[in-house]
């Protein structure tokens, strides 16, 4: 079986405003470590039948841990695995806690992609968000990144508070200067749990108007597009043959098993998500239990419904027999989407135009989907 596998590290200095993803201020990486291994050996019998393709280190910050703490990660998976000579091996780097010492102790183990969190490069953006670096050290570890790598993603969110068409310009500016094989390109979305979504409450920040960010978006897609980044899923865009391999291994509902507190995974038609708290994953796992805060095995029409969605956002789309079960729903959307839904060659995908719409028509499927089973 191929596998994909996501490594959760769950540590950052200091929460930035906007972020819901679990993490936590402790430097305890011996014991987390102690704890990630438990939680693999509880999945020994899948591994040991298992081809891992990628694996990907996200956070948290998986910078802000020592080198020697993901190597062993990636041995105790070798170990485990029946086979392991992934393809692709990412590792989710923040501006201020990535130098050139660890970037080559990262090849040297075999990571062979970064993803730098650059968010935005304007001062001003970035001071509101609580981010730990300032444009001038953006722009250095941008270019130690790249001289040590040639498989690079930068990550930018766009609607952050302060952005302005300034923002915009420095962001472009910057890629022009500093061009990695691929984008990342996401729309601030408020979480109730973040710190922004209080702050907001309390005017005491404001965010920008949703109009003129979608305007910007439209100019960052065409400037990555006239730099012959294709846009291949709604928020991503690559150079040739630079595709995220794991990134597709979720979006083609294939199997990947996540480690880590809030992690998720995904083996058949079953799903995981484990809790997303620290000390509870740690007795979880130390009494040898699988530390799920959620779990449920998907009905043929449900597995299938994943795959419809998954498969929409990118641009190969899904294969139409993947889908059988849900016909009616297709041609719903054929029917009510014409003009921005596509089949060819056994394929179901969004046009261009479509991508933009996909809030939209993921809204409309979900509904009809409901309607159906009533
Ligand atoms: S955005 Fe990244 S660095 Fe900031 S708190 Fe969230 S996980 Fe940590």
């Amino acid at each position: 079986m191929k596998l994909a596998v996501y490594v959760h590290i769950p540590f950052c200095k200091k929460k930035c405003v906007y972020c819901d993803f679990y993490s936590v201020a402790s430097e305890d990486f011996e014991e987390y470590l102690s704890l990630v291994f438990e939680e693999i050996e509880l999945y020994r019998d899948v591994l040991k039948e298992s081809e891992i393709e990628t694996v990907y280190f996200g956070g948290g910050t998986p910078s802000l841990v020592p080198p020697s703490f993901l190597e062993k990660i990636l041995e105790k998976l070798k170990e485990v695995s029946k086979k392991f000579s992934p393809l692709e091996t990412t590792i989710e780097v923040n501006p201020e806690s990535v130098d050139r010492e660890k970037l080559r102790s990262y090849r040297k183990m075999g990571i062979n992609r970064i993803s730098l969190g650059v968010q935005s490069c304007d001062d001003g953006v970035l001071k509101k968000c609580g981010r730990l670096y300032d444009e001038k050290m953006l722009k250095e570890k941008a270019e130690l990144v790249l001289a040590e790598f040639d498989n690079v993603n930068f990550d930018f969110i766009l609607g952050l508070p302060g952005e302005t068409d300034e923002t915009l310009e420095k962001n472009l500016h910057f890629l022009e200067e500093f061009t990695p094989q691929h984008v990342s390109l996401y729309f601030l979305e408020v979480d109730e749990n973040t710190p922004l979504y209080s702050l907001l409450k309390k005017n005491l920040l404001t965010l920008p108007d949703s109009d003129e960010v979608e305007r910007r978006h439209d100019v960052f897609v065409e400037f990555l597009k006239s730099r012959g980044f294709e846009r291949y899923e709604i928020s991503n865009f690559a150079r040739p043959e630079r595709e995220s391999r794991h990134n597709l291994f979720y979006w083609r509902n294939h199997d990947y098993l996540g480690f880590g507190p809030s992690a998720g995974g995904h083996l058949g038609r079953f799903r995981y998500t484990n809790v997303s708290d620290l000390s509870m994953y740690a007795k979880m796992v130390k009494e040898k239990t699988f530390p799920y805060d959620y779990q449920h095995k998907n009905t043929e029409e449900e597995e299938a419904l994943e795959i419809l969605f998954m498969g929409l956002r990118t641009k190969e789309g899904v294969e139409l027999k993947r889908v059988e079960r849900l016909m009616f729903l297709v041609e719903k959307l054929q029917k009510e989407y014409a003009c921005y839904v596509k089949v060819k060659d056994g394929k179901i995908f969004l046009s261009e135009e479509g991508m933009d719409l996909s809030k939209k028509i993921f809204e409309d499927l979900i509904e009809w989907y409901r309607e159906a089973e009533k």
